[in-house]
């Protein structure tokens, strides 16, 4: 499963494939192991890199207009043309030979334009059309998409190096939008980058537990921010580093319920004791040992404690119980109680 990637700090890992939305929550994740890349009986086989979008977008629901962004890594014309026919619209980054018979002019001749320059050809796919558009930035660009194109332009601002200030140049619809909606994944993998679980484990299976822990934490902070967003406290959130020690906190404090071995003879005793004693009743055992509500509440009446072997009498209630239980100086039947 190692890749080598000489773009990345650390060259040599695993490859995960994550499809996420502008917020950058991950929706469906892959990593990539060599042999998942099967073409299920109602899908095209569109080449190895265009069948990750494939995957990944089987649960997009379908002529609901979601619009799917992805980098040229993945993108071909028939890859678009796939998800509009399922209702899906897409743009993309794309390498300029995977468009036949390519009308665009080459990076070359494009070098040769003015910053802000760009061209447009919409080809008709299978009847779904595709806008293919170069623009030159700094550097030559390529795009497609079954959505949007190069109109309407828009100013943008850039520096030129050779006149050293600022000019303004023309930008497409379709780079805006892209820019506008790609980088998902990137905030997600930045989100996790900051305060990631940093272990020396070399096994696959432990780095890749560790990744999916951080990566639901960064899910879980997305959502906790949407909610407190909802409530209009987006001013009061809490930052990814203390949502994560809260969430740490929360998890070490929540007790187990203790697995005693003589649970049974307690149980036995418990049921016992409602036979002899008063009406008094006893909540199943799952109720008793929840660690929720179990508020002690005070009485005038002095009730004979419900706890096995005890025969003292108290005036403090468990209010979710309904049963007395001694909280003195000698005995603490409560707590007991509800461990037990
Ligand atoms: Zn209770
Ligand atoms: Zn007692």
């Amino acid at each position: 499963m190692k890749r080598y990637n000489p773009k990345k700090p650390h060259k040599w890992g695993y490859k995960i494939y994550v499809l996420s939305g502008v917020s950058g929550f991950a929706y469906k994740i892959e990593p990539e192991t060599g042999s998942e890349n099967v073409v299920l009986p109602n899908e095209p086989d569109l080449g190895a890199s265009s069948n990750v979008i494939v995957r990944l977008s089987r649960e997009i629901p379908r002529n609901q207009n979601y619009r799917l962004y992805f980098d040229n890594y993945f993108t071909s014309l028939p890859l678009l043309e796939y998800l509009s026919q399922n209702g899906i619209l897409s743009l993309g980054t794309i390498r300029r030979n995977r468009i036949p018979d390519c009308k665009l002019p080459t990076d070359k001749e494009m070098s040769k334009k003015d910053r802000g320059y760009s061209v447009e050809y919409v080809a008709d796919v299978n009847g779904v059309d595709a806008a293919t558009v170069a623009w030159k930035d700094n550097k030559v660009v390529n795009l497609a998409s079954s959505f949007v194109g190069e109109m309407p332009k828009a100013q943008v601002r850039r520096y030129d190096k050779k006149t050293k200030q600022y000019i303004t140049i023309d930008r497409p619809n379709i780079v805006g939008e892209y820019n506008r909606h790609m980088g998902g994944v990137d905030l997600i993998d930045s989100i996790m980058g900051c305060y990631k679980i940093r272990l020396r484990s070399k096994r696959w299976q432990v780095r890749m537990f560790y990744h999916l822990l951080d990566l639901s934490i960064a899910n879980a902070w997305l959502l906790y921010k949407r909610i407190q967003k909802a409530k209009g406290l987006q001013e009061k959130h809490l930052n990814s580093a203390d949502f994560r020690l809260q969430v740490a906190t929360t998890l070490c404090k929540l007790s187990v319920p203790s697995k005693i071995k003589n649970r049974r003879s307690i149980e036995n005793e418990l049921q016992s004791k409602r036979h002899k004693g008063p009406a008094q009743h006893i909540p199943p055992v799952a109720i008793r040992q929840d660690q929720t509500g179990h508020w002690p509440v005070w009485t005038e009446k002095r009730i004979r404690c419900k706890f096995p072997k005890c025969s003292g009498v108290s005036q403090t209630i468990c209010e979710k119980c309904g049963v007395a239980l001694c909280y003195n100086k000698h005995n603490n039947c409560f707590k007991q109680f509800h461990l037990s």
